[in-house]
């Protein structure tokens, strides 16, 4: 994470900025004021703004797949993942874990430490350390600031000399970008990371570092007669090459987490999986930040008779779905409400049903208390550091 800092700390000239400190770098230009159109990557993005950023994206995502109205399951993830943040490299944040109302299987962490589990995901879990291995995937995320580092990186954010991060337009572009990036996924090289560093992170706490592995063996099993990836892993890296990667790094960090905490993992997560093929998903469009996955599902979706449609971009990832334009202004409930409900058959279409699952209707955030003593208590009782 330090050595990104370079990235947020390039001061953005305004044109309003006294010319002087801005002379050197507009190349020597002396005098005049110096005009330029900011980059979003120029701008300096505080703790502050991140959290802001964050709690909007997070409402996004909340908004779409609702939120498990359910205090003791949101408890017990935020206790599994309190002492993993100890641990990492932002302990101080205001982390918030949520778990999404959906069936589909999913993991999603917007800025600022807003860590968002699906129902669907824990359901397919067969212990804590599993939990906790994908948990600290999220969190390096959040702690090496990947969506902030796509989206300026993306240079999609223009912004005129006099705007800033403040002005509502440009709030609103970076919030809409960075959900997006969110929900597309990260690069390869993000998610290896992601793998790598959160299983540092999870044995450190004293969670077995294979869960991460175990995990995504379960969803590629899940996803075996998917014509498609789905949802959490859908621009992920192929998976033998994910497996071998967490197994190297476990071998050469000597990674020693021996915490499976299977017994208490049951009394608190007792959701039953739903197969890919009886998740029910809602149509494009509709459904508001569904992830479209590919362009044939426009035209499989016209003729539902093409039943063996195969994805014409099997393959290629797709990066963005217009998530503005799905979201922006109207995009409400009751268009929602029409979305018509489909189940199992998009899957076979190549159609990322994890994320265009359905969701609850309660977008509602679950506020639970945990206190430093309850963090200490709960490690203790899983044998945990
Ligand atoms: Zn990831």
């Amino acid at each position: 994470m330090r050595r990104m800092a370079g990235v947020f700390t390039v001061l953005m000239v305004a044109a309003s900025a006294t010319p002087s400190h801005a002379a050197g770098r507009a190349g020597g230009q002396i005098g005049g004021i110096v005009k330029r159109a900011q980059q979003f990557h120029d701008l300096q993005i505080t703790d502050e703004d991140e959290q802001k950023i964050g709690a909007a994206v997070s409402e996004k995502i909340r908004e779409r797949y609702g939120v498990v109205q359910d205090p003791a399951i949101h408890k017990y993830v935020t206790l599994v993942g309190s002492a993993l943040t100890q641990h990492s490299e932002r302990p101080q944040i205001a982390w918030k874990f949520i778990v999404l109302d959906t069936d589909g299987v999913n993991a999603l962490a917007a800025p600022g430490g807003y860590v968002h589990i699906t129902r669907g995901a824990l359901s397919l879990m067969h212990n804590e350390a599993e939990l906790a291995d994908v948990l600290g995937h999220e969190i390096i995320h959040v702690t090496e600031k990947h969506t902030l580092r796509a989206i300026q990186k993306g240079k999609a954010i223009q912004m005129g000399a006099d705007e800033t991060m403040a002005s509502p337009g440009i709030f609103n572009k970076i919030v809409d970008k960075a959900t997006e990036a969110v929900m597309a996924g990260f690069g390869r090289g993000e998610e290896l990371e992601a793998d790598e560093k959160g299983i540092v992170v999870a044995s450190k706490t004293g969670y077995d570092p294979k869960g991460l592995g175990a995990f995504l063996s379960t969803l590629a099993e899940r996803n075996k007669n998917s014509s498609s990836k789905n949802g959490l892993f859908a621009s992920h890296p192929e998976m033998d090459e994910r497996l071998k990667k967490l197994d190297g790094t476990i071998a050469s960090q000597k990674l020693a987490g021996a915490a499976v905490v299977e017994a208490r993992f049951h009394e608190n997560v007792t959701y039953k999986p739903v197969p890919l093929a009886s998740v029910t998903t809602v149509e494009k469009g509709a459904a508001g930040l569904a992830g479209e996955s590919g362009k044939a599902d426009d035209s499989s979706k016209k003729d539902d008779k093409k039943s063996d449609d195969k994805p014409a971009d099997d393959g290629k990832k797709k990066k963005g779905f217009g998530l503005s334009k799905l979201m922006g202004g109207g995009g409400s409930s009751s268009t929602e409400q029409k979305a018509p409900e489909t189940t199992g058959s998009q899957a076979a279409r190549g159609v990322d049903t994890e994320r265009n699952a359905k969701g609850g209707s309660n977008p509602a955030m679950v506020t639970v208390k945990v206190t430093p003593a309850e963090i200490t208590a709960f490690k203790k009782d899983g044998k945990l550091s």
